[in-house]
């Protein structure tokens, strides 16, 4: 079959690597990690006015195996950060976080011995979220960040182990 006819029938070629990437970038799967007045908006994006469905994340999970993005929405006391890292230590490779609103980020107004001074101080955030709360779309916005960041991984998808 020649290729004019192949391109006919609606095939088209690509490398499986770049299709891997395509299908994670547009299938994130969040780790609501809602903790203060934050979690409201976030779970906001997740409605029908702001659809985060059309970046194929509504799937929104409770199980950290079944995550690879968590979003760190509110202030965090040093209790809760210990419980915190424990589930994302418990989310498969490769995984990303999302660092949601003032608090999350820096601690925000809560500057006082029991609140961690933002989340990066106990996890390795890859996008901050300006705002207190953020609104919706700046969270659908920090979503297409992590979709950027999963598309330009320089680390192969595929891993095949060396042969002996
Ligand atoms: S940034 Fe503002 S809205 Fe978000 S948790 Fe802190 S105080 Fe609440």
């Amino acid at each position: 079959m020649s290729l004019e006819q192949a391109l006919r029938q609606g095939f088209f070629t690509t490398r499986l690597e770049a299709l891997a990437r395509w299908a994670m970038s547009n299938s994130v799967f969040p780790m609501p990690m809602g903790l203060a007045c934050c979690a409201i908006e976030m779970m906001a994006m997740a409605g029908p006015r702001y659809d985060v469905a059309r970046f194929g994340s509504e799937v929104f999970r409770f199980s950290p195996r079944q995550s690879d993005c968590m979003i760190v929405a509110g202030w965090c006391t040093y209790k809760m950060a210990h419980a915190i890292r424990r589930i994302w230590d418990q989310m498969p490779e490769p995984k990303w976080c999302i660092a949601m609103g003032a608090c999350a980020s820096t601690g925000g107004m809560h500057r006082c011995y029991g609140v961690v001074q933002g989340a990066d101080q106990f996890l390795p955030v890859d996008v901050y979220v300006p705002g207190c709360p953020p609104r919706p779309d700046a969270v659908l916005h920090a979503i297409l960040e992590i979709q950027r960041k999963i598309r330009e991984r320089t680390e192969p998808v595929f891993a095949f182990p060396e042969k002996e």
